[in-house]
């Protein structure tokens, strides 16, 4: 798919939509800058280090794939949301990085809510821990929620999903962030599914290879 069309889709529907450049050269980068993209995600802490220095800096880069504490050094200051928030060590991590560099950093909560047991998040039944630490926050703000859906041909198993991601989101946005104006985002959608993800409720999607290809 063209860049110009899946952002005119975004644009019409309201969507964010963040550019996967992980894997991606400078110049592949470049030429959907060039079209006029600023926001780009990464997953790997050390790739995206490699990339950031030798491209345009009003660039605003996300990570979206697991973060480990010790790298979290390496990406404050620089990141402009981190979608993958998945535990209150990480949390306190980048709070106090962020503290530490005089800076607010803003995150998003990423939720399990896909059976497979290998992908990260935090388990909707059990976060009661995460939204307590999210109230002695200093230097981070909380902007949302993050989901990843099953790898399947199966729409109804990711609709599902993305209902369930939408749920809790409300609950908090009703509860825990009802005085927060920037608890807002509903990360969810890839290149399989990110039709399907906006018609059920996201409005920030992470699309690479379908722009890349
Ligand atoms: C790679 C990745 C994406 C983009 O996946 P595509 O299928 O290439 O669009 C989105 N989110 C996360 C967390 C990823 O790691």
């Amino acid at each position: 798919m063209n860049y110009k069309s899946l952002k005119d889709f975004c644009i019409d529907n309201g969507v964010e939509l963040v550019a996967v450049s992980k894997t991606r050269s400078n110049d592949e980068i470049l030429e959907i800058y060039n079209q006029g993209q600023r926001v780009f995600g990464e997953n790997r802490v050390q790739e995206w280090l490699e990339k950031k220095d030798q491209l345009p800096n009003d660039i605003e880069w996300h990570i979206i794939g697991h973060l480990q504490t010790n790298k979290v050094k390496f990406i404050i200051p620089g990141v402009t949301l981190i979608h993958s928030i998945d535990s209150v060590k990480l949390l306190n991590k980048v709070n106090q990085v962020s503290k530490e560099a005089n800076q607010i950093t803003k995150v998003l909560l990423q939720y399990k809510v896909a059976q497979e047991v290998t992908k990260f998040g935090i388990d909707p039944d059990n976060d009661l821990g995460i939204i307590e630490a999210c109230r002695e926050l200093t230097n981070v703000e909380v902007c949302g929620l993050m989901a990843m859906g099953t790898f399947t041909n199966d729409k109804n198993i990711n609709k599902r999903e993305f209902e369930k991601l939408v749920s809790i989101f409300n609950r908090l946005k009703e509860t825990e962030f009802k005085n927060s104006d920037l608890f807002k985002i509903k990360s969810m959608g890839m290149s399989g599914d990110y039709d399907l993800a906006i018609e059920h409720g996201s409005n920030m999607v992470r699309v690479g290879s379908l722009l890349f290809n």
